[in-house]
């Protein structure tokens, strides 16, 4: 049993068994009878409790998580302002469908989406459980309000896994294999990717931008669109960030054609960036924006925001669920928001960003299975390759990855082709625990050379 006597947990790694320790081997062995076996595991320990940027597993071991659940503790494990609000709420009230008898809670996580995300017109919210349940409704209230039923989509987008949002994924192992058939109507589109653009880098924006709207045009048809769906950064399928004029450009085709550009800001969202939102990089007013996970600290809640006159378009009781928006996930958003604005975790994105990206470049310099070092603010990654070429190299992520692991420092992965490796500290992470990170990623890296 968990007891208060463990807080506060001290910011620093610290092993006492190997990784696996006993009691996580004899969990593991016991979680193998009884779950599925086909959950992974990124980081195989069980955890115990955890504080800030470490996670204290059931052995005692001290793990420095630079993963922050996937970009959802941005305001770190265990926060207090909003377990107090957790707690608080359950006592009131835990649930009733907001469809139901509506509550406050629902109300002021609505008005703070509507006054946090980018887009200087009137906006309406409505909240749901998951990210993919987001994409699953803002991909409804595109259809309803243009009636048009074609979705645009990018190569290495990643946005879910129900039906619809495996069909709108990009990567087939393992999110869509043998899992169809998929919902039709989804349309795959080049995406700018300056590390892997076949020709001048320097001319993606633009290519990418001329082959996307050609292709729309004439294999699909601009008035049959109803929306645009792309991450600002895409986070799955590698950090890849689309090169300047990309997304001003998608907009623009957008706007001139009657189409609803969605930003799936689902992991950029909320301060990860060093901007609240990654849309705001380059100015874009998105008319829908999806998000979740750096939401509500870890608690289940999803929202679509946008345009008033679209989010009001939709018939009475088109929208909704049993769950979306539950009161508790509503408390722990509110609380997440006053802790990402009062801490000023926008600043620390940048600053902590700046950190792992010096570091990282310089790394580069060092090894030269580094192909690239991209991202912004606190969402940084390395591609790994075979020396001297742009080949992936999935083998040193397994190796890198496993030397960490065995260290005590939680990196997860990500890309395409499963050779990127993604840094995402919980925002509040202290420098030098930060540094200790990257020190250990820095001997992985040369335990490879
Ligand atoms: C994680 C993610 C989703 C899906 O969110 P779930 O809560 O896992 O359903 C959708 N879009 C993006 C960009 C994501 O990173």
């Amino acid at each position: 049993m968990y007891s208060e006597a463990k807080k506060p947990v001290a910011q620093k790694r610290k092993l006492v068994t190997a990784i696996p320790g006993p009691k996580s081997a004899e969990l593991i062995k016991r979680r193998g009878e009884a779950v599925s076996a086909s959950l992974g595991t990124a980081f195989p320990v069980f955890i115990d409790h955890a504080q800030g940027a470490i996670i204290v597993d059931v052995d005692g071991n001290s793990i420095l998580d630079l993963g922050a659940g996937i970009a959802v503790l941005n305001v770190g494990h265990t926060q207090n302002r909003v377990a107090d609000r957790v707690k608080t709420q359950i006592d009131a009230f835990s649930h009733t469908c907001f469809m139901v008898v509506p509550y406050t809670g629902y109300v002021e996580v609505c008005e703070a989406l509507n006054r946090l995300t980018p887009g200087k017109f009137k906006k309406k919210s409505a909240l749901f459980n998951s990210g993919a349940e987001a994409l699953e409704n803002a991909v409804k209230i595109a259809r309803s309000y243009t009636k048009r039923s074609a979705v645009i989509v990018f190569e290495h987008g990643y946005h879910g896994r129900t039906n619809l949002t495996m069909a709108m994924t990009a990567k087939n192992m393992p999110y869509k294999d043998s899992f169809g058939p998929f919902a039709p109507e989804i349309y795959r589109m080049p995406m700018a990717y300056p590390f892997r653009w076949n020709g001048d880098q320097s001319k993606c924006a633009q290519e990418a931008l001329d082959m996307v709207i050609h292709k729309i045009e004439k294999e699909i048809g601009a008035k049959n669109v109803a929306a645009i769906v792309i991450e600002p950064i895409q986070g799955e399928g590698g950090f890849i960030v689309p090169p300047k004029g990309f997304l001003p450009g998608m907009v623009n085709f957008a706007k001139e054609n009657g189409i609803i550009f969605i930003a799936d800001e689902v992991q950029t969202g909320f301060a990860r960036t060093g901007k609240m939102f990654a849309s705001e990089d380059e100015n874009i007013e998105p008319d829908l924006i999806t998000t979740a996970k750096g939401i509500a600290a870890g608690l289940p809640l999803s929202g679509v925001t946008g345009r008033a006159e679209i989010m009001d378009s939709i018939h009475l009781s088109g929208l909704g669920g049993t769950y979306g928006g539950n009161p508790i996930a509503c408390a722990a958003a509110l609380g997440a928001i006053e802790v990402i604005e009062q801490d000023n975790l926008v600043e620390r994105a940048n600053k902590i960003g700046q950190i792992m990206h010096d570091e990282l470049t310089a790394m580069m310099k060092r090894y030269s299975i580094i192909g690239e070092v991209r991202g912004r603010g606190a969402m940084q990654a390395i591609e790994l390759v075979k020396p001297g070429t742009t080949e992936p190299n999935p083998e040193a992520l397994t190796a890198v990855i496993k030397y960490c692991t065995n260290k005590g420092v939680l990196i997860l992965s990500a890309g395409t082709y499963a050779n990127v490796i993604r840094l995402l500290p919980p925002l509040v992470i202290e420098e030098d625990l930060l540094r200790d990170g990257l020190s250990v990623l820095d001997e992985a890296l040369a335990s490879i050379k």
